[in-house]
């Protein structure tokens, strides 16, 4: 099983901001930014290309759009975050588990575009 469905069944420990049944958001334990959660659905797609096609994908993403609104208020980050999903090895994904970084709690400058 792989470490973010680990996670949500609780069977390793996380800094958990928030969850319901869809989704589970935690710290991230090598945070980028004094706000760094990852919003991760508690269903395993590997990527955001299988959430996308499967057919009862719809919960998950809007479980995870959902989620926005809620984290930004828990961490105070609500005048503005970024939010980022690296997709696949030359995305930079390193977990095969679909997820959303939401960073924030200072000024993001280091943009890419
Ligand atoms: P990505 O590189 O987009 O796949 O992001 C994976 C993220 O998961 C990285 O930022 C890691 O720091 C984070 N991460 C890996 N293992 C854990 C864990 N056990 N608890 C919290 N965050 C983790
Ligand atoms: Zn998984």
């Amino acid at each position: 099983m792989c470490i973010f469905c680990m996670i949500a069944n609780k069977e390793i420990p996380s800094t958990i901001v928030y969850e319901n049944d869809d989704v589970i958001c935690f710290d991230d334990i090598h945070p980028a930014a004094p706000v760094h959660v990852l919003i991760v659905p508690k269903r395993h797609f590997d990527n955001i290309v299988d959430l996308s096609q499967a057919v009862d994908g719809l919960v998950s993403y809007k479980a995870v759009l959902d989620a926005i609104p809620v984290i930004a208020d828990i961490k105070g980050t609500r005048q503005g975050f970024r939010l980022i999903n690296n997709c696949g090895e030359d995305g930079g994904q390193t977990v095969m588990h679909v997820h959303f970084h939401l960073l924030g709690g200072r000024k993001l400058d280091e943009k890419i575009l």
